[in-house]
């Protein structure tokens, strides 16, 4: 067996019992592999492993992928940052997009959405951590856009996503988690149109069975089932 089936079989055990020490089932845990980076060959040994859930955050790789079948037809989320001008890589493409942060960006994805004949599902990315050079809508801007998802016929806003700081100690990430599963929370009870609040994502490699604790229902697992990533 490959070192990527033994890791990728790990974290899903991990967060199943993540799940079951959160007092819920394995089942309601979704988990994610973040598979930017790595081939349709390590793609398929996690898929083996029993993934059914990868995550791109390029759009053009994304395309490429889907374009040689990469996921072994599989469930694919959008997980970056998102430009206008490549959102119609991942329209369609995707089952959800994780990652949209302003009445702009959900503006042009209805829009494509629209003309494809087709809701797109979204969550709404949420700068927990307050930090200006990353992306996601700050918490006190999220009223707006939701109200916005009202107006939008070609989307519907299932959940929230973040990426908290990249605190050294992983242990301080708890804190956003705790404030995101709060907002879901609040939301939820608030019943805007086109807004269900099913999903919340949060977690990754190295904090998602604290994500789990503190209610995700998603989790994005990228270096512990694929190995770092090389960047060049
Ligand atoms: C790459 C990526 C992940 C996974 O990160 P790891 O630390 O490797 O687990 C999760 N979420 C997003 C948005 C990513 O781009």
């Amino acid at each position: 067996m490959s070192e990527i089936y033994d890791n990728a079989r790990r974290v899903l055990d991990m967060a199943a019992d993540a799940a079951i020490r959160s007092g819920r089932a394995a089942e309601d845990v979704m988990v994610l592999a973040a598979s930017k980076m790595n081939g349709r060959e390590n793609i398929r040994e996690a898929y083996r492993a029993g993934f059914r859930l990868f995550g791109e955050n390029r759009a053009q790789e994304l395309r490429d992928k889907l374009a040689e079948n990469a996921y072994e037809g599989a469930e694919v989320h959008f997980i970056g940052h998102l430009q206008k001008n490549k959102l119609k890589y991942a329209v369609g493409a995707v089952s959800l997009i994780q990652s949209a942060d302003s009445v702009e960006l959900m503006s042009a994805i209805s829009e494509r959405a629209k003309l494809l004949g087709i809701r797109q599902d979204i969550l709404i990315e949420v700068n927990a951590g307050r930090e200006p050079q990353k992306s996601g809508a700050l918490p006190e801007a999220l009223p707006e856009l939701l109200e916005f998802a009202a107006e939008c016929g070609g989307l519907r806003v299932a959940g929230l996503m973040t990426i908290p700081p990249n605190e050294a100690d992983p242990e301080k990430n708890i804190r956003y988690f705790e404030k995101m599963a709060k907002l879901f929370v609040d939301i939820k009870g608030k019943k805007y149109d086109n807004v269900t609040m099913n999903i919340l994502s949060m977690g990754m490699s190295r904090d998602f069975e604290a994500a789990i604790a503190c209610g995700a229902n998603l989790v994005r697992v990228g270096s512990l089932v694929f190995g770092e990533r090389q960047y060049r």
